[in-house]
């Protein structure tokens, strides 16, 4: 079957290691067979649910846009542009979040998450933005969407809302999308916190690998990435009593391709330092090169400039007409 894939970042600045492996590799995959239909979008109302600075905000969708050429996405081959420009997104989040219930978003857990002790002070944005991402999806009659693990839950309310819609207006209108989360290595850890996950919007620069981080920023985080007193584990179960050290562990794995269980029996017993050493040498070796192109790219903004206006063109085309017909079911 093709596969029509749709996925989005937010330019939010920071893109880092988790970003990568949770979600981007798997985009440069699903983009390199000629098979699939790729839309990559850079959610850019999905930022504004959290104060920026606009002049912030313009230089992050470039870097955004910049990270995914960098990292293996062939523009010629898919469409990338950024939400803002397809006013369809917004439109559609209207109509939809008449369909989606507040108890649904209630259960929402990124956005207790977010929201942190003051609720009552969090944005409505921030609120209700499951329902603009549903509509990001839907839009696009979109049938995968990788994602990393952290929004399954999201994608399980879009799904929800689609069959609502669909159920409410007695029409087959929506396609109900399947998650595409990878099963190992889909939540990377904080290098401070083993529970918590690495997210850019993590105050401390040392929690995250950056994607544009250079050599001596890697191993000087990877130094002081937190561990326990220990030394490294010799089995899973170990391993998963001890979050610190499966997190790095599995960007261990992730990256030189092997097996946990391989990766656990090549350092079972030795030091951390030891350890570190070589995940600071698999992180250089992976990072450095899309951290240089990404430098390259923002050099040339009018380049970038051209990707995102041909890919709302051909965005805006699609959801355009999608909108159409939700105005007809709907009613207008
Ligand atoms: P923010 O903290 O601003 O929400 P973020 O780090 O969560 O930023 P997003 O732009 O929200 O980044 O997410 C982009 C993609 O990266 C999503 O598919 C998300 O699931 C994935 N992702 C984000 N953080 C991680 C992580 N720590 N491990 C694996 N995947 C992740
Ligand atoms: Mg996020």
């Amino acid at each position: 079957m093709k596969k029509k894939i749709f996925s989005g970042v937010q330019p939010t600045g920071n893109l880092h290691l988790g970003n990568y492996l949770g979600a981007i590799k798997n985009f440069v995959e699903l983009n390199n067979n000629d098979e699939n239909k790729c839309i990559f979008c850079v959610v850019d109302l999905h930022a504004i649910t959290v104060n920026q600075n606009p002049k912030k905000l313009k230089k992050n969708i470039y870097e955004t846009v910049a990270t995914f050429i960098a990292s293996g996405i062939d523009p010629k081959k898919s469409i990338i542009f950024n939400q803002s420009q397809v006013s369809a997104h917004s439109e559609a989040a209207w109509i939809l979040s008449c369909t989606a219930r507040m108890g649904w978003l209630n259960r929402m857990t990124q956005f207790k998450e977010k929201a942190g002790k003051d609720k009552e002070k969090a944005s409505i944005g921030l609120y209700s933005y499951p329902v603009l991402m549903a509509a990001d999806i839907l839009l696009y009659d979109s049938t995968h969407v990788p994602v990393g693990d952290d929004q399954k839950q999201h994608l399980e309310l879009c799904r929800d809302i689609a069959q609502k819609f669909n159920n409410d207006f007695k029409v087959d209108e929506f396609k109900i999308p399947e998650p595409l989360i990878q099963k190992e290595f889909s939540r990377i850890m904080s290098l401070k916190d083993g529970l918590k996950k690495m997210s850019k919007s993590e105050l401390s620069d040392l929690s995250r690998i950056n994607l544009t981080d250079e050599k001596d920023q890697i191993i000087n985080k990877i130094k002081k990435a937190k561990t326990d007193p220990l030394p490294m584990p010799s089995n899973i179960e170990e391993l998963n009593k001890r979050p610190e050290a499966k997190n790095l562990i599995s960007i261990f794995s992730s990256l030189s391709g092997l097996t946990l269980d391989k990766s656990i029996k090549e350092f079972s017993g030795k030091n951390f330092s030891k350890f570190k050493e070589s995940l600071a040498q698999v992180l250089v070796d992976k990072i450095t090169p899309i951290s240089f192109e990404i430098q390259k790219l923002l050099k040339d903004t009018y380049y970038i400039d051209e990707i995102l206006s041909e890919g709302c063109k051909k965005a805006d085309d699609i959801a355009s007409k999608k909108i159409k017909k939700i105005h007809e079911i709907v009613g207008f």
